[in-house]
Order: C-alpha cells, then sequence, then structure tokens
C-alpha cells in the first residue's frame, strides 16, 4: 500500500497537470480528498486548500462555462459515464486559461459519487485551434467571395470544393458540382485525361501552371477559360487549387481584331489590283479604238458579198467584246466616267427588270419587292443597269435551272456600332438594293476571292470574273458597300447599299442617239494618241465637218488662233501631257466665246472631277467609241442650246 502511494506520487509529480479525486457527497457539498502538487499551477490553490471544500476551485471557473462544468458533472455523476469536459479558468497570476479534464466515477456507500480523473492545460492548442479557424475563415471568405471561379480538386481531378463564382459561371449550384470530376465540364474529355498528366508532372515540382481550357455550360454552350493553378497541401493532403477566368470576351475581341485585319488585307488587295488594272486598261482602250474604228471604215468599203466582209466583222465583234471587258475594268478600277442624277431605284429596277427576264428564263420564279417610299440615290443610270445585270445573272448562274432569285429594295440607317465593326462603312442613310437566290451558294474561299477581277468558279468561256468586280467598283466609286452572305448549298444574298440623296429623283429618261445628221461646222480635234487624232479625223470628215486636228495642247491653240473662220466645237481628250482638256477648253472660250466642248476619255484619274464624276452639263464621251457613237454625240453637243 504504501509503496504504490509512493508511485502514485511520482506519477502526479510527472504527469503535466494534476491528478485527482473529486467526491460529490448527498447533501450537494463537495471537496478534492486528494489533489497532487499539480494543483498550484492548474487552479492557483494548494491540495489542502481544496481537501474538505472544492469552492475555491468552482470560484477560478470562467462565468461562462461554470454552467457547462457543473451540468458535466451532474450527468456523470447521474449515468456514471465517463466525466469530461473542456472549459476555462480565471487565475489570479495567469489570467485566462484553458483546462481540461476526465475522469472515472463510482458510487460511495453514502450514495454520493467519486472520481478520480486528471485536469491539464490545453491553452496552447486551443489558441492554435482559434488561429488556425481564424485562418480557416480568411480563406473561406476569400474562396468564396473570389470573382475568379475557384476549385480545389484531388490530383485525380475529384472536385473537392468550388466556390459560387465557378458554379455561376458554369450555371450549376455549388452543391451539384461538389464531388464531380472536373472532366465532367470538360468539353474534350479525353483530351482533358491525356492533358492532365504532363500538367500533374509540373505541378509537382512546385511550378504554377497556366493553361486554356473549353468548359461546357449547364444549358450546353461551350466556352473558354483560363486557368491558373497550383499544387496544395491541406491536412496532409495534395490538392490541386485552380482559378479559373471566363475568357470569352477576351476571346470575341481577338476574334473580331482578326476579322477586321482580313477586311483591312482585303481592302487593300482590291486598291492595288484595281490600280492596276485600270492602268492597262486606259492604254488598252486607245488601241481598241484605233482597232475598232478602222474596221468600221474598212467595212464600210467592203461589200457584204465579199468574203473579207466575213473576216472584218470578226474583227469586229472580238474588239466590241474586248471593249466590254475594258469598261468593265475600268468600272472596278472606279475610272468609269459617270454622269449621276436623282434616280429612283424602283423605277430603275421595274424598268430594266422587263429587259432582264427573257435572259433569267422561264423556269426560274423571280420575285421583286420594291420598298414603298423608298429614299432617292444619286447616280449614274448606266451604273445601276450594270450591277443588277451582273448580280442577276450570277443568280441565274447558280441556280440550276429551277429555283428563285429574289430582288428587294429598302432604306437603311448605319450606326457608328455596326459601323465600328464593319470595316469601310460608314454611318449614315443608305438605299439597300437585295438580290438573293436559292442557289448553290458559295464557300469561305470563293467568298474571299469574290471582287477580285478574273475569278470565277465557272467553265471556260461562261465566266469572265469581271462581273462581281465592276460591281464592287460602281458602288465604291458611290461611296456605297456590299454586304454578302453565303452558304454552300444554302443561296447567296447580295447587298448593295448607295448612299441616299437628299432631291427628288428625276424622271427616267434615255438619250439613245439615232443615226447622227451629218454636219457642216469646223471642229478642233485634239488627242495626243496619234492613232486616235487620225481616225477621229477620218470619221468626222466623213460626216462633212471640217476638222482642225492637233496633237498637243499648245498646238490647238496655235491652230485656233490662226484659223480665219469660226471655230464650233473643241473636241479633245481629257488627259493629255502638259495641259488637261478642261484648261485647254477654258483657254480657248477667250477667243471664241461659243466654242462648244466634248471631251473623250477612257479613264479619269482625276482630272475630271472627284472619283471621275462629271458636271452634268459637260458632254462627255467614253473611249472607245464606235462610228455612231462619235457622230452622234458630235451632232448632239453641237445641236445643244
Ligand atoms: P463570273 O460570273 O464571270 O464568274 P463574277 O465576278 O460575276 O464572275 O463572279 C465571280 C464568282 O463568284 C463566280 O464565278 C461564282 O463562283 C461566284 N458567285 C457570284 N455570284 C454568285 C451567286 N449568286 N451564287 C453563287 N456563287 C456566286
Ligand atoms: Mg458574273
Amino acid at each position: 500500500m504504501a509503496q504504490s502511494r509512493v508511485l502514485l506520487e511520482n506519477l502526479a509529480r510527472l504527469v503535466p497537470g494534476v491528478i485527482y479525486q473529486y467526491r460529490l457527497y448527498p447533501d450537494g457539498r463537495s471537496a478534492f480528498p486528494y489533489s497532487s502538487p499539480g494543483m498550484n499551477d492548474i487552479y492557483e490553490v494548494t491540495p489542502e486548500e481544496v481537501r474538505e471544500d472544492a469552492t475555491p476551485v468552482f470560484g477560478r471557473l470562467h462565468p461562462d462555462d461554470y454552467d457547462n462544468v457543473a451540468s458535466a458533472i451532474g450527468e456523470s455523476a447521474r449515468t456514471l459515464q465517463t466525466f469530461y469536459c473542456e472549459f476555462r479558468v480565471v487565475l489570479p497570476r495567469q489570467g485566462l486559461r484553458w483546462r481540461w479534464s476526465q475522469a472515472h466515477p463510482e458510487r460511495t456507500e453514502d450514495g454520493g459519487t467519486l472520481w478520480h480523473g486528471i485536469i491539464s492545460d490545453i491553452t496552447e492548442r486551443k489558441r492554435a485551434d482559434e488561429a488556425l479557424q481564424v485562418s480557416n475563415q480568411r480563406y473561406r471568405n476569400l474562396f468564396d467571395q473570389a470573382n475568379e471561379g475557384l476549385v480545389v480538386m484531388t490530383t485525380q481531378g475529384q472536385i473537392a470544393e468550388v466556390n459560387q463564382a465557378f458554379a455561376e459561371m458554369h450555371g450549376y449550384s455549388v452543391e451539384e458540382l461538389s464531388g464531380k470530376d472536373i472532366q465532367y465540364l470538360d468539353a474534350r474529355h479525353e483530351r482533358a485525361l491525356e492533358d492532365r498528366a504532363p500538367i500533374i508532372q509540373r505541378l509537382q515540382n512546385g511550378e504554377v501552371v497556366r493553361f486554356d481550357v473549353e468548359h461546357i455550360h449547364k444549358d450546353g454552350h461551350i466556352f473558354p477559360l483560363s486557368v491558373t493553378t497550383s499544387l496544395i497541401n491541406l491536412g496532409g493532403q495534395s490538392l490541386w487549387l485552380a482559378f479559373h477566368q471566363d475568357i470569352s470576351a477576351r476571346r470575341q475581341a481577338e476574334a473580331e481584331k482578326a476579322t477586321l485585319e482580313a477586311q483591312l488585307q482585303q481592302a487593300q488587295k482590291m486598291e492595288s489590283v484595281g490600280r492596276l488594272a485600270g492602268g492597262v486598261a486606259h492604254d488598252f482602250n486607245n488601241m481598241l479604238s484605233v482597232i475598232l474604228g478602222h474596221t468600221e471604215l474598212a467595212l464600210e468599203q467592203v461589200s457584204p458579198g465579199q468574203p473579207l466582209h466575213v473576216n472584218l466583222m470578226k474583227i469586229f465583234k472580238a474588239a466590241t467584246r474586248s471593249a466590254e471587258l475594258t469598261r468593265q475594268l475600268l468600272a472596278f478600277a472606279r475610272q468609269q466616267t459617270i454622269t449621276p442624277r436623282a434616280l429612283d431605284l424602283n423605277e430603275m429596277v421595274e424598268g430594266l427588270l422587263e429587259l432582264l427576264r427573257p435572259l433569267i428564263g422561264e423556269d426560274i420564279d423571280l420575285k421583286w419587292h420594291p420598298a414603298a417610299d423608298l429614299w432617292s440615290v444619286k447616280m449614274d443610270p448606266s451604273q445601276i443597269d450594270q450591277i443588277l445585270t451582273n448580280l442577276l445573272v450570277n443568280a441565274r448562274d447558280a441556280l440550276s435551272d429551277v429555283g428563285k432569285i429574289t430582288l428587294e429594295t429598302g432604306n437603311t440607317t448605319f450606326d457608328e456600332g455596326y459601323c465600328a465593326e464593319h470595316r469601310g462603312f460608314v454611318p449614315g442613310e443608305y438605299v439597300r438594293l437585295d438580290v438573293s437566290d436559292d442557289g448553290c451558294g458559295m464557300d469561305k474561299e470563293t467568298l474571299s476571292h469574290l471582287f477580285e477581277p478574273f475569278f470565277t468558279t465557272k467553265e471556260l468561256g461562261k465566266g469572265t470574273g469581271l462581273g462581281l468586280s465592276t460591281v464592287y467598283g460602281i458602288v465604291k466609286q458611290n461611296n456605297g458597300f456590299i454586304n454578302v452572305y453565303s452558304e454552300p448549298g444554302e443561296g447567296s444574298r447580295f447587298s448593295i447599299y448607295l448612299p441616299r440623296h437628299a432631291g427628288k429623283a428625276a424622271q427616267a429618261g434615255t438619250s439613245d442617239a439615232a443615226a447622227a445628221a451629218p454636219g457642216q461646222e469646223t471642229i478642233l480635234l485634239v488627242e495626243d494618241e496619234l492613232a486616235i487624232l487620225e481616225l477621229a479625223a477620218t470619221i468626222l470628215e466623213r460626216q462633212g465637218y471640217t476638222v482642225l486636228a492637233a496633237p498637243t495642247p499648245g498646238e490647238a491653240i496655235h491652230l485656233a488662233a490662226r484659223h480665219p473662220g469660226p471655230i464650233h466645237l473643241l473636241l479633245t481628250d481629257m488627259i493629255m501631257p502638259g495641259m488637261n482638256g478642261r484648261d485647254l477648253a477654258k483657254s480657248l472660250l477667250a477667243g471664241n466665246p461659243h466654242l462648244k466642248s466634248l471631251f473623250m476619255s477612257g479613264y479619269t484619274a482625276g482630272a475630271i472631277g472627284h472619283h471621275g464624276v462629271l458636271d452634268a452639263d459637260l458632254s462627255f464621251i467614253q473611249k472607245p467609241f464606235s462610228i455612231n457613237d462619235l457622230a452622234a454625240k458630235v451632232r448632239e453637243t453641237l445641236d445643244r442650246e
């Protein structure tokens, strides 16, 4: 017995805290019949002080924990279950401390309870717990409130936790996602697994890894995300913490930028091709005038019965066809000389449809929807002919025998927002002409070359590839825009936008020249291309005119000064070295106030007016011209009031 007492005393000194016996008497009194010296630390009382009466110990309990301790004791006494409690004490020297106690109860003979137990100091553990709780709370707040989508998952990809932002980004609730495999959200399941291994490898090397993924939203749409991820260690477990940012907006901005760049490149390409085409067409035009004119002259001298006549006719036809091609090239190069006037597009289309219907064929359903109250445009009517003819012919070619072509007009206003997304579009009011068909449609490749001259997908002899380049040039020359919508097999829609003209449309009327009456007036002819000078002089002299031919403006001024009689008409090339036709006319007018002028040109290069727009009261003839064209235009100019 004495031995075990010694053992107990030694043990009691070794145990951190206090070993005790606590006795509860039936009358409610309690006492610590035995307590080890640790009592001095734990409650700052001596074992002697509490041997008879436990009250001093209860006086040390934190007021908020008193009831807890009392009821735990009561519970243990009643049930004889092990007493266990964590509680605070307030001590004179140590202040607020945490205590933990566990004790085993037994019933005494008098009906009271006796416990053998231990109390120890758990203040340090409690403080660490608290600190951990605070830090956990901070982490939680960060996690929950972050704008970025956060996920914690196992290295196998099983989602442990997601935050609100992540769940919302994907259209799910937080609960729906936890426990799921992250692969469930990945738009490319198989890739996701393959990709994971190297990423985990890098993460394990301590790297922060960034990559882009595509996830599936709950509603089914796929969206791009940027992921930044690192390996974290939570409670001894290696986890994958990933920040997700929705980058749809960024992606869209990048795509728009790429589109704009492509549009710019396309515009620049068209511009340089146009310059090239214009240059070639100009020289070619002069040559064609000569070929055409001389062929016509020769034809008049060869009777239709002779074999030579057939050859000459063939030359004439080929040259006429070439002249048509050059005209289209010039149109594309925006160097077609035009006489715009206010027009009602509906009226124009209606008139043209009558002419063009036979071209379309019976089996094609041609629908025409003119808009009411259509604004007017200011354009050269012949350019509308060209636009419509080309678009209709293309639509017809896109249909295999049967199908539908729809023509439609309308008023359209482009705002700043639209123009910001469509390079080259300028805000304002436009008259729209739509030509749509339900034919073969076009693929991306065709669409990207559509307006280039000589781009055609049609077989040799069927297409020239000049139709749409002509349309393009005309629309550009008139400060308009073209929009094309087409998909393979789904048909096409070409929308032409022409700037609204504020004035009212004039009555449409054509001034087709009949065979010209002969004349006897005097004409001063100026042209630096000698072949043309010679040709025109021959034509005009045959018509009965007196022709003063000059190869340069200087020569013309000399000739005019020396000529004794009146000069009725100046027929001059527009662009010549030294002086342009218009300035020549001005200087001649001083000596000949009644002099009329007729200008010839194959192209304009800005000398006639802005973008080749000619003043409506100027007489002009486009090269190459036929004998009849020239004779008629000369007569018309001379007869003008
Ligand atoms: P062409 O008609 O002589 O081939 P265009 O410049 O008029 O030249 O047209 C160029 C190309 O654009 C055509 O060869 C065709 O591939 C395509 N295209 C034009 N309009 C349409 C249309 N309405 N439907 C399908 N493809 C079209
Ligand atoms: Mg065509």
